[in-house]
């Protein structure tokens, strides 16, 4: 139908969005598998909802696992900082700025450099945006931070200077301004960027895994968030435009390429990030007390289900890496599950609520299953 014409008036939005992207949303794009996703780790085995019916993708024990063993340490393939914590954490690793800097000013740091104090060792590096901060030289020179400053520093600046929105919603903004942009202009490893032994999707592949899991709805800051996305993209491309000297196609590329995301994929991007972002938390995660650090997507770690009697636990390593663990013995071939969110002490009528509102899906798990006041079990 329209695919078709659209393919032949831009094809450079084919570039951006893999064929198999769905702007309409509705799910169901994933149909393969990428085949390097988890071959890091062995005792998950995925599947993928080949012929669309809405089983969705899911994981299961590869082989017997014991209690404690680590299933898989997932990197965060897009994040932003929310804004309380910019900081304090490492806008590349998500690692704590060593505690003693992140209180000092700018004018501070100046005083201590002057001072002769080693300030490489001690001094958080900040960016000209003022929203990225890195815990140390190597943050400060690795790929990923060279990336910000030449592809996302406009965008990022455009959202945190927007005085409508919330704090939440720029965060979610910021998110999707990332996920965008690490399709536009891809990030380019150096010899000294970070050594990174974990699981990393790529574009393609991370945007069909998001899109594969999109649900039919909308939030009512969706608005605020896609006027946020459109005009951090409009300042990145001024930017990009205006930091080119001379024409090239070369220069020009990266406009075209923003220029070809539609707002319809915009919005269903907002879609598949609301749904599938992931707290990333301090210290021992939010079951511990720990602080709500940044926003981030793990497309691995999508992969696994719900359930509010989980048994997959996940925690945080220093390098702001997701580990998921398992909670208890599993046999070979068991669904394995995570909470989405922190429901452990919620009442039955309180986590259907969250997950509707938040995952739009009704919870069937065995716990809900025991929990269910008796006249809600009748009508299935
Ligand atoms: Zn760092
Ligand atoms: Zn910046
Ligand atoms: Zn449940």
């Amino acid at each position: 139908m329209a695919d078709h014409v659209e393919e032949t008036n831009q094809p450079q939005r084919s570039k951006l969005f893999p064929a198999g992207f769905d702007a309409a949303g509705g799910g169901g794009a994933l149909r393969r598998l990428p085949s390097s996703l988890f071959a890091a780790w062995p005792l998950l085995h995925p599947t993928v909802d080949e012929a669309g019916s809405g089983a969705g993708r899911s994981l299961s024990a590869a082989r017997d696992v014991a209690a404690g063993e680590t299933l898989l340490v997932a990197e965060a393939w897009a994040s932003a900082v929310v804004p309380e914590q910019q900081r304090r954490v490492c806008a590349v690793c998500l690692g704590r700025l060593p505690a003693a800097t992140a209180r000092l000013g700018k004018k501070a740091q100046r005083r201590q450099a002057a001072k002769g104090e080693s300030a490489a060792a001690t001094v958080a590096k900040v960016c000209a945006c003022g929203q990225q901060h890195y815990c140390s030289e190597h943050c400060e020179g690795c790929a990923d931070a060279s990336w910000h400053r030449h592809y996302a520093c406009a965008a990022t600046l455009n959202v945190s200077d927007d005085a409508m929105a919330s704090a939440h919603d720029k965060s979610v903004a910021r998110l999707i301004l990332d996920t965008i942009l690490r399709g536009a202009f891809p990030r380019v490893d150096t010899d000294d960027g970070p050594d990174v032994a974990t699981s990393r999707a790529t574009w393609d592949d991370g945007v069909l895994l998001l899109q594969s899991h999109v649900q039919d709805q909308s939030s009512e800051h969706d608005a605020d968030i896609l006027r946020m996305v459109l005009a951090g993209l409009q300042a990145q491309a001024v930017a990009v435009v205006s930091s080119h000297k001379g024409f090239s196609i070369d220069g020009l590329r990266p406009v075209l390429l923003l220029a070809g995301v539609s707002a319809e994929e915009v919005s269903a991007l907002i879609s598949c990030v609301q749904c599938n972002n992931f707290g990333v938390y301090g210290g021992e995660g939010a079951h511990a007390g720990g602080s709500l650090l940044a926003l981030a997507l793990f497309p691995t770690a999508a992969f696994f289900n719900h359930s509010c009697r989980p048994n997959v636990l996940r925690s945080w390593d220093a390098q702001g890496r997701m580990v998921m663990k398992a909670a208890a013995a599993v046999a070979q071939g068991t669904p394995l599950t995570i909470m989405y969110g922190e429901l452990t002490d919620a009442s039955y009528t309180e986590r259907q609520a969250a997950l509707v509102a938040g995952h739009a899906f009704a919870c069937r798990c065995e716990r809900c299953v025991e929990e269910q006041p008796a006249s809600i079990g009748m009508g299935h």
